[in-house]
């Protein structure tokens, strides 16, 4: 019997699972995908796009790709589901019915945290962001770069410390590091503290080597734009340039298609499957997938990439009758922080109590684990 498969989101994660379900399923089946937008980018590019390591129109993918796969793109957003109908409505007015859903609508960034900082900075979760931190950066004369984690959750945790370990790779090779002072200010206890202490203290040490100063649990309370002050609970400090990692908030989608059980995000078990609804899955940002210890899994690309091959895989073994052949995320994950030159890879297992990931020593092997895993997959994924 005919299905239909509707992928929401062409993301890191939607584009692969839309892609591997194409492979999964005859074409006697159909697979959707609905993307509100043409043309993507993936975010992890970002930090060397700040530098000028990437040129943008290398990093742009049109959404009209998919269609040479044999996926039906839809350019819409997705409003509202009725879940009991099993029917998506699209803003503008048209509807899509499906048999099973994958959503990967991703998260929403929240530009008005801290209050000011969307005035007084650059947003280094977007592609103007980027662009314009370089524009900033080739002709800089002032002397205090601050990168402001703007709240707990944030697309990919180690973006802020990518970003000073780019940006001083940046100002030495110009010889001009020495005049000037990049900070960090993060509500973090200390860097990348979710990973463990193994992560946090290797962390630790490279930015003290490069002079990059973390001021960690200190939650930035305001940006006075005119006054160039950055204020804090305990003082505020001064900057000449602001770059700013946003607070990740949910997507709207999930909480008015009551999907959300209070949280914003889409609650999901180790298969991706969404509580209570065989037909739903969901992965990457907007899920809500919880380690053993209770806590959520990081925002992280690698994690959104390895859920959508889990749910993917689930969805068609549902389709093609092998229910009893239900896959699992084994949690296995790694991150890589370009440090330029070289790059800080850490591993371990997401899903595992706290504290169990490793370091590697910085290498410049990890660089090209980084550009083939982060960035040359995803854009074989959207090409
Ligand atoms: C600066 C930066 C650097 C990063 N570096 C790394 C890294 O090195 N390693 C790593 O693992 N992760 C990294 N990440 C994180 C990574 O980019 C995200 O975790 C990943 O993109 C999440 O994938 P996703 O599929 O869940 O969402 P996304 O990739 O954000 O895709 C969601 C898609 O859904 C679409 N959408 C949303 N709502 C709707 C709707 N209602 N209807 C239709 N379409 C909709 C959006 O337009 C978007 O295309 C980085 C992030 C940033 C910001």
């Amino acid at each position: 019997m005919k299905r239909t498969v509707a992928v929401v989101g062409g993301g890191t994660g939607g584009g692969a699972a839309a892609r591997l379900l194409r492979r999964f399923l005859d074409r006697s089946h159909e697979v959707i995908l609905i993307e509100k937008e043409k043309t993507l980018y993936n975010r992890g590019s970002l930090p060397f796009l700040a530098i000028g390591a990437r040129q943008r129109s290398g990093l742009l993918r049109d959404t009209a790709n998919f269609r040479r796969l044999g996926i039906r793109v839809v350019d819409r957003a997705a409003a509202f589901i009725d879940v009991e109908k099993k029917i998506i409505h699209l803003e503008g007015g048209r509807e899509v019915r499906y048999d099973f859903l994958l959503l990967a609508p991703g998260a929403e960034l929240n530009p008005g945290l801290p209050p000011g900082a969307e005035e007084a900075g650059f947003n280094a979760h977007t592609l103007s962001g980027a662009e314009g931190i370089f524009s900033r950066l080739r002709d800089f004369q002032g002397r205090e770069i601050a990168i402001v984690v703007a709240s707990p959750t944030i697309k990919f945790p180690g973006s802020p410390y990518e970003y000073a370990f780019l940006i001083d790779y940046f100002l030495r090779r110009r010889g001009r590091r020495r005049e000037i002072a990049i900070n960090i200010y993060t509500p973090e206890p200390a860097p990348l503290s979710q990973f463990g202490e193994r992560v946090q203290e290797s962390l630790k040490e490279l930015l003290l080597k490069r002079k990059i100063l973390v001021y960690s649990r200190s939650p930035v309370l305001e940006i006075q734009e005119a006054a160039k002050k950055i204020v804090l609970e305990y003082g505020s400090f001064p900057f000449d340039m602001l770059i700013y990692c946003p607070e990740a908030v949910p997507p709207p989608i999930i909480r008015q298609s009551k999907l959300d059980g209070g949280s914003g995000w889409l609650p999901v078990d180790h298969g991706c499957q969404a509580a209570g609804r065989e037909e739903i899955f969901g992965i990457g940002d907007a899920a809500l997938m919880l380690s053993e210890s209770g806590a959520p899994l990081p925002k992280m690309g690698s994690l959104a990439h390895l859920q959508s091959s889990v749910a993917a895989k689930n969805i068609a073994n549902l389709i093609l009758g092998k229910k009893g052949e239900k896959q699992t995320f084994n949690g296995f994950n790694g991150a890589i922080i370009a440090m330029g030159g070289a790059s800080f890879l850490f591993r371990g297992n997401s899903l595992a109590a706290d504290g169990n990931f490793r370091p590697l020593p910085p290498s410049k092997l990890w660089n090209l684990f980084k550009k083939v895993l982060s960035e040359s997959w995803w854009l074989r994924d959207h090409s």
